[in-house]
C-alpha cells in the first residue's frame, strides 16, 4: 500500500517549513489552512491608494533574528531567492550589533513563496481531528475528510485541543497536562498609513518596555523599512493593555491619539485595527515539538513557535523538528 500523505494542518511558518522539509524527504503531504491566504502571523496589509502607490503593512512579524545553524539554512534559501535582506542592526541609539531580517516585500511573501512548492488548501478549517481503526481522521468544516497515519498540528496549542475535542481523541496524561498549560498573550495592531514621512527614528522602528511606553511594544514605519511605497506605520500594543482594550469600541481612537508623536503633524489617511487571540506564547514548552504515537507507525504531531521559541526562529526550527519526528 502507497504511504498515506502527512497531513498539515496550517499554513504559518512552522507548518510551512515542516511540509518543505518533508517533500525535501520525498514524503507527500498536504498543509490545510482556515484562511484565506496562507502565512497566519506572517501578515501583511496591501492598500492600494487611488494614484496606485501601495501601502504595505507587516502587522504580525516585523523582522526576524537568526540565532542557530538550522534557522540559518532555511534563510539561506529565502536569501538566494531575494525574499529577505538585513533590516538593522537593532533599534535604538546604535542599536545593539546584532541583524535584524526583513522580507523586501512584506512577510507574507515568505509564506507564499514556502507554499508555492507545497499541496495546499486554504479556505479549508478542520473541525475535527479523530482516530478511525489504526490511522487519524481529519474532518474539514464543510464535510470532506483527510486520513493518514501522520498529522502535523501547527495552530496555536489551544485551538489545536479543540480539534481533538471535538474528535474525542485522548492524549496520553501527560502530554495533555503539558499542552494544558500553553497559554498566549493576546495582542492588537493599529495600522496607519499617512500624507507625508512619520517621525519615527531611524531605521524605522522603536521597540519600547511598559517602562518606555504604557501602550506600544513596537513602532514600525513601514515606509523606511524600505516594503511600503507610501508612509505607512504600524503599532503593536502591549500584552496587558491589549488585553484592555480587547472589546473597547474606543481602541482604535485610543490608540490613534497615543501614536499622534510618531506621526507629527501628518493627516492620518487610513487606520485600521487588527486583533491577534492568540499572539505569542506565555508559557512554552522546553521541547522542540512533542510527537505522539499511537500504534506503530500512527503519529500526532504538536508544532509552532510555543515549543521551539516565541518567534519566527522558533516556529521555522519547530517545523524542521517535527519533520524529523516523522521521518524518524
Ligand atoms: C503582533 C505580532 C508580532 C510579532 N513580531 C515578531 C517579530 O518581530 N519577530 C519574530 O521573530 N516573530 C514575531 N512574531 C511571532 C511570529 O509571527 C510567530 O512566532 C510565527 O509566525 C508563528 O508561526 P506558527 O506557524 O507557529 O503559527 P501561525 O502563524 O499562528 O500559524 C498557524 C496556522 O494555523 C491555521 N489554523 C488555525 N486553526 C486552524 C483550523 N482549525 N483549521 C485550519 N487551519 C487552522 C491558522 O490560520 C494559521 O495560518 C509576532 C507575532 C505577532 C502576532
Amino acid at each position: 500500500m502507497d504511504t498515506p500523505a502527512v497531513i498539515v494542518i496550517g499554513a504559518g511558518l512552522a507548518g510551512l517549513v515542516a511540509a518543505n522539509a518533508l517533500a525535501d524527504q520525498g514524503r507527500a503531504c498536504v498543509v490545510v489552512d482556515k484562511a484565506r491566504t496562507p502565512g497566519g502571523r506572517l501578515a501583511t496589509r496591501r492598500l492600494v491608494g487611488l494614484d496606485q502607490r501601495t501601502a504595505r503593512l507587516d502587522h504580525g512579524a516585523q523582522f526576524f533574528t537568526v540565532r542557530s545553524p538550522d534557522f540559518a539554512e532555511v534563510v539561506h534559501g529565502w536569501r538566494r531567492a531575494g525574499l529577505v535582506r538585513e533590516w538593522c542592526l537593532g533599534f535604538g541609539s546604535g542599536g545593539d550589533g546584532h541583524p535584524r531580517y526583513c522580507a523586501e516585500a512584506g512577510m507574507n511573501t515568505v509564506a507564499k513563496f514556502l507554499a508555492s512548492s507545497v499541496d495546499l488548501s486554504c479556505d479549508s478549517m478542520v473541525k475535527s481531528v479523530s482516530r478511525r481503526n489504526d490511522l487519524l481522521e481529519v474532518t474539514m468544516t464543510n464535510g470532506d475528510v483527510l486520513v493518514s497515519d501522520s498529522v502535523i498540528l501547527t495552530p496555536p496549542v489551544p485551538q489545536s485541543l479543540v480539534l481533538l475535542d471535538n474528535g474525542a481523541l485522548a492524549l496520553p496524561t501527560d502530554i495533555a497536562d503539558e499542552l494544558g498549560t500553553i497559554l498566549y498573550a493576546r495582542c492588537l495592531a493599529l495600522l496607519v498609513t499617512l500624507d507625508g514621512p512619520s517621525t519615527v527614528p531611524d531605521p524605522g522602528g522603536v521597540q519600547l518596555g511598559l517602562d518606555d511606553h504604557p501602550l506600544f511594544s513596537f513602532v514600525g514605519d513601514n515606509e523606511m523599512k524600505g516594503i511600503s511605497d507610501v508612509p505607512a506605520v504600524t503599532f503593536h500594543v502591549h500584552d496587558e493593555p491589549s488585553q484592555h482594550l480587547w472589546d473597547s469600541p474606543d481602541a482604535e481612537a485610543v490608540l490613534l491619539d497615543a501614536a499622534r508623536p510618531w506621526l507629527g503633524n501628518r493627516t492620518v489617511v487610513m487606520s485600521e485595527l487588527k486583533k491577534w487571540r492568540y499572539a505569542r506564547p506565555i508559557t512554552a514548552s522546553a521541547a522542540t515539538h512533542i510527537g505522539v504515537e499511537f500504534n506503530e507507525g500512527t503519529r500526532l504531531v504538536f508544532a509552532g513557535d510555543a515549543f521551539a521559541g516565541a518567534k519566527m526562529e522558533g516556529a521555522a526550527l519547530s517545523g524542521l523538528a517535527a519533520a524529523e519526528y516523522l521521518a524518524g
